[in-house]
């Protein structure tokens, strides 16, 4: 039997470059992706996760958990559509916390291990990095060893996770292969396997075109720069970023705020 794989995909730039690394990865598996309506400002990166999941030939769910975030949020976090003001600068900053929604990749990958254990996946691949370390704690590599422990206990035996032994180091199923990597190590990755970056969307405000002002874009901005950059220095070919942005020099300003602070 084909053996099968679920990729988390938002649409952006971490878990498309993710879907391409995991269909590299695993050539003789079925890839399933699926992505989340958690009412994100941001929704469009949805019709992005979509179409590369139609380029690819992918089966792709959206799940609509907005009546879960919704309640969680309290208009607390600016990444849910609400009044809140998106903020600008760099995303180390401390303002970014604003972003926040709370338990969201615990809620987002406990649905996700659901679906994949109901289709029999032996693995589900998730995109976090580490730039979102120091931010987002749900984003850690404890937090995922705990993630995975506790979803294959939970599921030991069921659909393809192997039965668990009581005091057996828990099997693999959570799969965070990006999660030592830099914005700036995935966007050389994307680069290299020519992955067309204008159909990944970043930008938190989700107006037309990338705003390049929030943090996602200034954090986009920035990483795609420093892969451009290691490329033109090994002598490699430099693709160009086809991503249409509102303000392309920004980020610029932006960093040097930062690295001033
Ligand atoms: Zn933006």
């Amino acid at each position: 039997m084909t053996e099968k794989v679920l990729v988390v995909v938002s649409g952006g730039l971490d878990s498309t470059t993710l879907l391409y690394h995991v269909i590299n990865e695993n050539p003789d598996a079925a890839v399933y992706a699926i992505s989340f309506n958690y009412g994100q400002r941001h929704k469009k990166e949805l019709e992005y996760a979509r179409h590369t999941c139609n380029v690819l030939g992918l089966g792709h769910a959206i799940v609509d958990i907005t009546s879960i975030t919704g309640f969680l949020d309290s208009g607390q976090s600016s990444l849910i559509a609400s009044d809140l003001e998106v903020p600008e600068g760099h995303y180390a900053e401390e303002n970014m916390k604003a972003t926040v929604v709370p338990n969201r990749n615990m809620i987002m990958a406990s649905i996700a291990a659901g679906h994949a254990v109901a289709i029999g996946a032996s693995s589900l691949w998730m995109g976090v990095h580490a730039g979102d370390h120091f931010i987002y704690p749900d984003c850690r590599p404890e937090f995922f060893r705990a993630l995975n422990a506790a979803i294959v206990r939970g599921n030991s035996g069921f659909g393809a996770i192997p039965v668990q032994h009581d005091n057996a180091w828990p099997s693999e199923f959570v799969m965070t292969p990006f999660i030592n990597s830099t914005k700036a190590d995935i966007a050389l990755e994307a680069l290299r396997r020519g992955i067309p970056l204008e159909d990944t969307w970043s930008c938190y405000k989700g107006g037309d075109v990338h705003c390049g002002k929030c943090g996602t874009c200034v954090e986009r901005l920035e990483a795609i720069n420093e892969a451009q950059e290691t490329l033109a220095s090994l002598g490699e070919a430099v693709p160009a970023d086809n991503t249409v942005y509102e303000d392309q020099e920004f980020w610029k300003e932006a960093l040097k705020r930062e690295t001033v602070r």
